[in-house]
């Protein structure tokens, strides 16, 4: 048993795309895929060759972030965004109306989103409230060991958004379970917040894990839409058949590769500093406050609060141009808000409106 043999069979019998920069060198006399010849922006204002395609998975850019990640080359495809993972993933393991994915809501919504775009069930293994919404470790094995239609498990590590981590031991078991019937993913958007809790450095181990990392987060990237899935070589290129043959444009390769050189890792080692030490401050902004029931601090850059009245402090808030985030869709939120880690200006701002909302109670 192999990851194709869980993926779908029209894809694996699929004959891919083949794009004009996979099947030649970008050097030469180009004539081979309808390109101007020459650019029409200045060479000094943009010296990216914007009339050539780009890389499908420009290589110094997957070997940066591989080494990033303390992976070799082949275990990452690169992404526009960890949103695109998740797309790839679906389409590629979950037949619709026949496969399901499995997820452990409240988390993160696009699972679910990218799953209904498919035509894939969902399987909800819901977050105890009364526990403070810790993952329901029996609840995900038993589903996985049980039901035949679960071809993706989705773990958030940290959660969005209570910000707690998976444990090590569970996603061992989880694996066993897994093995021959699911792969399971763990989404590492944050985890550059709480490094020791990161599992990327496991992905290759066994085949069935993935592992999503992005730029969008604690790599201050959220506009360049940079992601990557880390995985075992056959998932990769599995997914590899279905991504769209130039996904990452040119200024965006361009961009994430200064992203990556030392003295831009040491602002970003400075930026995750000053995150945290705004977190603090933020989480004693809001410890003691009447109107505060339950604070999850989590380890990522935000923070889950549960209040008396979400509603209201949330149009107060945002009256006084402090916009947080609210859920009033979902009944298991209803009541919580969540609030990123910003500056200390941003903070002085939060803390002036919620001094001003605990006068008015
Ligand atoms: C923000 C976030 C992402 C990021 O998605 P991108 O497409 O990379 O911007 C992924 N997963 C989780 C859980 C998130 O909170």
């Amino acid at each position: 048993m192999s990851v194709t043999d869980l993926a779908r069979p029209d894809i694996v019998a699929m004959k891919p795309y083949s794009s004009a920069r996979l099947e030649a060198p970008g050097r030469g006399v180009l004539l081979n895929a309808n390109e101007a010849p020459w650019p029409l922006f200045d060479e000094d204002e943009h010296p990216l060759e914007l009339n050539r395609y780009p890389e499908p998975q420009p290589a110094a850019l997957v070997e940066g972030l591989a080494e990033r990640y303390g992976l070799p080359a082949d275990h990452v495809l690169v992404t526009r965004g960890s949103d695109e993972g998740i797309d790839l993933l679906t389409r590629v393991f979950c037949r619709a109306g026949r496969d399901a994915i499995l997820h452990c809501p409240p988390t993160f919504g696009m699972y679910r989103i990218a799953a209904q775009a498919q035509g894939a069930d969902v399987v909800s293994v819901p977050r105890d409230f009364e526990s403070g919404f810790s993952l329901d470790e029996s609840g995900v094995l038993e589903a996985v060991r049980t039901d035949d239609r679960i071809r993706l498990v989705y773990l958030t590590s940290p959660n969005n958004p209570t910000g707690d981590v998976v444990d090590p031991a569970f996603l061992e078991r989880l694996l066993t379970a897994a093995e021959g019937r699911a792969l399971i993913i763990v989404d590492e958007a944050y985890a550059e917040f709480c490094p020791d809790d990161a599992f990327a450095g496991q992905v290759g181990r066994t085949p069935h894990l993935v592992v999503l990392r992005t730029l969008s987060k604690a790599w201050a990237g959220a506009g360049l839409r940079c992601g990557a899935v880390l995985a075992d070589p056959e998932v990769i290129s599995l997914l590899r058949r279905i991504i769209a043959p130039y996904p990452l444009a040119t200024p965006v390769v361009s961009l994430a590769l200064r992203g990556l050189q030392s003295d831009m890792v040491m602002r970003q080692k400075g930026l995750l500093r000053e995150i945290l030490r705004n977190k603090s401050r933020l989480v004693d902004l809001l410890t003691g406050r009447a109107f505060v029931r339950r604070l999850w601090p989590g380890k990522a850059n935000f923070v889950l609060v549960r209040v008396d009245d979400a509603a209201g402090l949330l149009t107060f808030c945002a009256a006084r141009g402090v916009i947080l985030r609210g859920f009033p869709s979902d009944p298991a939120l209803r009541d919580c808000i969540r609030i990123s880690v910003g500056s200390q200006k941003d903070l002085d701002a939060l803390e002036e409106a919620l001094d001003a909302w605990e006068t008015e109670l």
